[in-house]
């Protein structure tokens, strides 16, 4: 224990050292106690794992980290306070603008205003820009305050008609508010917002940023409440990481799936239907039927058995489930059958703990793994509907486990062990989170102490790398959230693994253990792909629309050459289709040219040619989509090949 002498107060730096600082300093202050270079750089602090203002004064004992821009927490500052420059710009450029709320958001930022009779544009948005430069090399500080009035701190927002700077304040009067106050070198103020930051220390760290889109929200995001304009932006460090970002985002908008959707005639979504409900079409099918039967395949070798259950149900049974109490804004209004209240379902669970109650189960019967590809339908608010990741109806592919406890932990390894397998066919890497117990729950804490140590030794067992989510579970569950990495570094929501400590007990659900005694039984929610809206809307983006051959939708592309040469390409079909390879004849009286130009176009894997000489000699010309001619081949051989390609699942 190091001696601390008067005046002074020791802070433990990240390499577990203790330093002693003036009683009082900040993290500047520390920081230039360790080197001038550290002091030059640096932006902002984290105190005991919370990110600060570089001016926050420490405390004795305080855990303190300085950041520079080398450290990923620091992104965040830079962000935060572009949000503010911005706002400032906007305002100095159009008076009238009320400014609403700034929050980062992955990988930068908006800023809500409230610009009446005035819609902004594109250009607007480079003025905007301009504007922002200016400030950000005026090297304006960003200070801190303590708002030392409240209601006459109110009064003055009213009186410069920031409305909801003051509904904010007055919601947030009881929490120690503060304002950042923007100032000069002379110590102006120049501008001020509402907000409890941390900040960089100045402006004149924001280098690289970008405004990217303006679009319509609502104060709150309420639709009965004030419309606003929203402008996205983005801030990096420097340059070149900027530009690094926007060719990415340039990348993703190639890959949208709606845009691809489009191009290659995949799904749809009508105005007449309603908004969020998903029309695959015969192309996209063939996808969802071709991971559907790979699904099946490899839940079947792990001995899942299939169920099948109803779309709607009474009301009773979420009544039962506590899905009414607790999920009934995701459901959708009851419809009446026979006087009674009924409901789509949001969820396959309840549906799969009637199958398992209906035989009393003895310990010999468990685990008991019920799998379905079960579709269902949530409320979700139009404004968040986004194509075939987002939707109001789909299909999950659910999977309830019944175990005992013994069996728990083994039941998890064989879903990590499923997971992982499915997802490397996939092309996806991915990193698994351990959300534990949050502070609102039900059960016991040796349940959850259970249902948690069970997930953490599987995960720990496999060595894979994890993250904890410290209270980042369900009311009723710990769990194990998968994030999936796309071919182009996005993350993607992924498989999940639950615990339920919740439906077993409402449920009264049971099997008889080895001492003939009742008990309760473990029951495991899973999802692999999760939505198959979700993951083939996903899929399309991470393929690029250019899906492997086990997935194409079309396969083969076969091309005779003229009518003569029909006989040998029916001959060929008749092969295909015997070997349930998608294959698609094409003996339009187009020329070969162009046949197989649009085949190439649609990204069909292989294209085939029958002409007089191919014809002659029993043989086929081979085209690949990327490696173009590939010589000739019997029919047989190139069946095998192809049989031998989609049984690998080759990328
Ligand atoms: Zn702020
Ligand atoms: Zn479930």
């Amino acid at each position: 224990m190091a001696i601390v002498s008067e005046g002074q107060i020791s802070v433990v730096l990240p390499d577990g050292s203790s330093r002693q600082v003036e009683s009082g300093a900040t993290g500047a202050d520390l920081a230039k106690s360790i080197s001038q270079g550290l002091y030059r750089e640096a932006v902002g602090t984290t105190i005991n794992g919370e990110l600060k203002d570089l001016f926050t004064p420490l405390k004795d004992g305080d855990k303190v980290k300085i950041l520079t821009p080398k450290n990923e927490e620091s992104i965040e500052l830079l962000r935060h306070s572009t949000a503010h420059v911005m706002a400032q710009a906007v305002q100095k450029l159009f008076p009238t603008a009320k400014i609403a709320i700034g929050p980062t958001i992955d990988d930068g930022f908006y800023y809500d205003f409230d610009i009446p009779e005035h819609n902004l544009s594109s250009d607007d948005l480079e003025k905007i820009e301009v504007e922002m430069a200016r400030i950000a090399k005026e090297n304006q500080r960003l200070v801190r305050f303590d708002i030392p009035d409240v209601d006459d701190q109110l009064r003055q927002f009213k009186e410069q008609g920031e409305r909801f700077k003051a509904e904010l304040l007055q919601e947030h009067r009881d929490h120690n508010p503060t304002m950042y106050l923007m100032q000069d070198k002379d110590g102006n103020t120049i501008w001020n917002d509402f907000c409890r930051g941390p900040h960089l220390p100045s402006t004149g760290n924001i280098k690289a940023f970008k405004l990217l889109k303006v679009s319509g929200s609502y104060w709150r995001g309420d639709e009965k409440k004030d419309h606003l304009q929203r402008i996205y932006a983005t801030a990096w460090w420097n340059k070149a990481d900027l530009d690094a970002y926007l060719a990415r985002l340039e990348e993703a908008e190639k890959r949208d799936h709606r845009k691809l959707s489009k191009q290659f005639d995949l799904f749809s979504t009508h105005e007449e239907v309603g908004p969020g409900l998903v029309f695959w079409h015969p192309k996209l099918a063939a996808v969802r039927s071709a991971i559907e039967d790979f699904w099946r395949l490899e839940h079947r070798k792990r001995g899942y058995q299939f169920v099948f259950t109803p779309h709607i149900a009474s009301e009773k049974l979420y009544q039962i489930s506590g899905h009414l109490d607790s999920y009934g804004e995701n459901m959708y209004s009851a419809m009446d059958i026979d006087g009674q209240p009924y409901r789509a379902k949001p969820m396959n669970c309840p549906g799969h703990i009637m199958i398992f109650k209906t035989q009393m189960r003895s310990y010999r019967d468990l685990p008991l793994r019920f799998a379905e590809l079960g579709t269902v339908y949530r409320y979700e608010r139009s404004g968040v509907l986004h194509g075939m990741l987002r939707v109001r109806g789909f299909t999950q592919d659910d999977s309830h486990i019944f175990c005992t406890p013994e069996q728990l932990e083994s039941e998890i390894n064989g879903i990590l062990d499923l997971i992982d397998y499915m997802m490397k066919i996939f092309g996806y890497t991915y990193k698994a989170y351990l959300s534990t117990r949050p502070e609102k729950y039900i059960g016991t804490d040796e349940e959850w102490e259970f249902a948690t140590n069970a997930l953490e030794t599987a995960l720990k067992k496999r060595g894979a790398p994890y993250d904890v989510d410290e209270g980042g579970g369900t009311f009723y569950a710990p769990k194990i959230d998968i994030k999936l990495y796309d071919a182009i570094g996005r993350e993607w929501q992924g498989p999940t693994v639950q615990i339920d400590l919740n439906l077993p007990t409402r449920f009264d659900v049971n099997y008889i253990a080895q001492d003939g005694s009742k008990h309760r039984v473990i029951m495991v929610h899973r999802a692999v792909l999760g939505s198959l809206e979700r993951f083939v809307g996903g899929l399309i983006e991470h393929y690029a629309g250019v899906f492997p051959l086990w997935l194409a939708p079309v396969q083969v592309v076969v091309v005779p050459i003229s009518d003569r040469h029909h006989e040998a390409a029916e001959h060929l079909m008749k092969l295909l289709n015997d070997a349930d390879i998608r294959a698609h004849l094409d003996d339009r009286a187009e020329t070969m040219n162009k046949r197989i130009r649009e085949a190439q176009l649609d990204q069909v894997p292989y294209m085939v040619v029958i002409g007089d000489k191919e014809q002659a000699n029993g043989q086929l010309a081979i085209r690949h989509r990327r490696n173009g001619d590939m010589g000739l081949m019997t029919p047989e051989e190139f069946v095998h090949r192809l049989q031998a390609e989609i049984k690998f699942k080759e990328q």
